[in-house]
Formats: C-alpha cells, structure tokens, sequence
C-alpha cells in the first residue's frame, strides 16, 4: 500500500498544500470544457446548458493556474472534461503542462471518450504523457450508440488503437449500469486482456440532474453495486489481490487469464475519501474541494487581479487556494436507493470531470 499521505516537497511557491485531515493534495484534476461530443445518459441529460463561454478561463490562464498548483506541490495532473480534446486548440494546453513533466511534476495524463485520439495519440505522447483513461461502456455498436447517445463504437476503437499505436498505456473505464451492460463484464475484460488495456469498473454516482426518475435518467434502476459484481466475477476468472495504486481511488486486482489489472471504484459501497489526495479545477476557475460536496472556490478572480502566481507565499491567488484547501471535506455523502434517487451534488459530472 501507499504511504497515506507522503509529503510533497516544498515547491518553489513555499509549504505544501495539506488539509484540515493532513491529507496532502499532490492530484489535481482539470475539466477543460464542460462541453462534450457524447451525451451520456447516466452523466448528462439530452438537452445540457453549459457554461457560459464568456466566463471560460483562457488555456493561457489554466496553464498559469497548474503551473500554481504544480508549484505548491501537486505532482499529478489529469485533464477532462467534458470531453477534453474537443475543446479548441487544447493540444496547446498539453504542450504547455508537458515542460514541468521531472520539475515537479511526475505524471500528466488525459481521461477521454476517445472521439478524437485517432487525430491527436500522436501529439498526446511526444507531449510526455504515458499513459491515459478511455471511457468505453460496452463494445456493443447498438447499445454504444443508445448509452452515448450521440456516439459511434467505430470510432472509439480506432482511437484506442491509435493511441496504443502511439506508445500510450490505456486504461478502460465502464461505468456499470444495471441492466445495461452488466452482462457484459466477461467480455471487457477478455477484450482488454487481448488488447493489452486494464479494465476499471465505476460505480454510478449521483450527480446532476438527467432527465427524472423512469428511463434513462433513473439512477436508482443503474445503480450497481460493484462488491455483487466482483463476487460474480470471482467464480469464472481468478482476481489476484494487488496493492497496485495510480493515486486514484480504484482498487486493483490482477486477472490472473489475462495479466492484466481490473479496478474497482467504489464510491458507494466503499469510499476511500482518507486517502483522498485530489481537488479539481472546472473551465471557469473554480475549484471543487470534493467530487460530492457543493463548497468551491473562485480562483478565476484571484488570478485575473494578479499578473504573478510565483510570488512566494504571497498573493491574492496564493491566498485563495490556501483558504480552499483548508476547507476540504472529509469525504463525500453519495448514496443511491429509492428514497435517494435525486442528485447528492446539483453539478453534473461533465463539470468537475470525473
Ligand atoms: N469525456 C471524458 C470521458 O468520457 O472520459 C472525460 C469526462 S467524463 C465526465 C469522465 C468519466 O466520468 C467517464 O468515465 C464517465 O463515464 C464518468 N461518469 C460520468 N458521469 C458519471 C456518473 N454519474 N457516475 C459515475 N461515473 C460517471
């Protein structure tokens, strides 16, 4: 296992971020557009409002932000969305956070639908990044296109295997959906072990209104608990525990037919908020403290008033965050039945990505 919580060393922008439960924040997530070319239905209702571009940060200003973060101490950081490379000229974004890949920072990754990596897996990899999430429900072509609404399997395929082409680790991430794909399981995982992928499996979470309680906007009727899955799964493949860890919440079994790795994301069944090491940065500059709490942080301001994120210790930016971090939650309160079929948090996923 991890430490829990390993200090960061001092950036060039003075202490460490730690919070009020001495959780170090060394993981930064960005969504770099709330906007995406899928619509899926566990995530996003059919007809979303997004944010107002005027209030959108510049990629010159997310650059700056991460470069702040990056200088207090964050060591991770995953771009997302939305759907990240449709936001425009978002390769120029990469190019910029891949120079500070060995000058503290340790990892730039990317989770992605896939749409576009035929055209940018290339690019993704000669920027510095090693290894990235896919999101891939289902490898049937009817019930992508059903789940996606506005997506084609086709698609994502070559994507994946452009990336692979291109040098980049994948991992695939299914979110398990009751009725919809759970028969389906079996399959990822001999398909991932064929193609040399890990396989992640997420639990459903309840976030954002999408579209009323029958139908595909029912959480309750998606919801999975994935400790019934992995049992399930234990009597036809054999799940070798590991203390295999990215940082993130999954957990990692090896699937000893196929060597390859199989994550569980738990939030519901079993949260692991202790070890939570993450804030996230959505397009307009505020920062979210937990992925299910409604408490955030402008930063958009703070940076906009000062031309100078270097200024050691000092600033209003500097200030800003410091007093976010030190409201980070303990964890979150997501729960799914009957009597808590609505959104924990009014946000969408699409927002704080993921
Ligand atoms: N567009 C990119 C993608 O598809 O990976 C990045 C953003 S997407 C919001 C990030 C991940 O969140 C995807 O794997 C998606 O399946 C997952 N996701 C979206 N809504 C979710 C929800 N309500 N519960 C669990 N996972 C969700």
């Amino acid at each position: 296992m991890d430490a829990p919580h390993p200090m960061p060393q001092v950036g060039p922008n003075g202490a460490p971020l730690v919070d009020p439960y001495a959780r170090a924040i060394t993981y930064l997530r960005v969504s770099v557009t709330d906007r995406c070319d899928f619509r899926c239905v566990y995530c996003m209702s059919e007809d979303m409002h997004f944010l107002p571009k005027a209030e959108l940060l510049t990629l010159e200003e997310m650059a700056r932000l991460c470069g702040a973060f990056i200088g207090r101490g964050v060591r991770k950081l995953r771009l997302t969305g939305g759907e990240p490379l449709v936001r425009r000229n978002v390769m120029w974004l990469v190019r910029e956070l891949g120079p500070h890949l060995g000058r503290g920072l340790d990892e730039l990754t990317l989770t992605t639908n896939g749409s576009q990596l035929v055209k940018y897996a290339a690019e993704l990899k000669a920027a510095g990044m090693r290894r990235i999430n896919v999101s891939l429900d289902t490898l049937d072509a009817a019930k992508f296109a059903s789940i996606t609404r506005w997506g084609r399997l086709e698609q994502v395929l070559e994507g994946i295997e452009a990336a692979k082409q291109a040098g980049l680790a994948i991992k695939i991430n299914a979110v398990a959906l009751k009725g919809v794909n759970d028969g389906e399981f079996d399959r990822l995982i001999a398909w991932c072990g064929e193609h040399g992928h890990d396989l992640t499996l997420i639990e459903v979470m309840p976030m954002g209104e999408i579209g009323g309680e029958s139908g595909p906007g029912d959480r309750a009727a998606q919801y999975l608990p994935l400790s019934m899955v992995r049992a399930d799964l234990k009597q036809r493949w054999t799940l070798e525990e590991t203390d295999y860890r990215t940082g993130g919440p999954a957990r990692y079994w090896t699937v000893k037919e196929t060597g390859r790795r199989l994550g569980f994301i738990t939030p519901l069944t079993h949260n692991f908020c202790e070890l939570c090491n993450r804030v996230r940065l959505t397009c307009t500059g505020t920062l979210y403290m937990c992925l299910g709490q409604e408490d955030s942080a402008d930063l958009r301001t703070p940076l906009r008033g000062s031309a100078d994120d270097a200024a050691h210790g000092a600033g209003a930016l500097d200030a800003a965050i410091r007093a976010a971090i030190a409201r980070k939650p303990k964890g979150h309160d997501f729960i799914i039945d009957r009597r808590h079929a609505g959104a924990a948090v009014s946000r969408h996923m699409s927002v704080t990505g993921g």
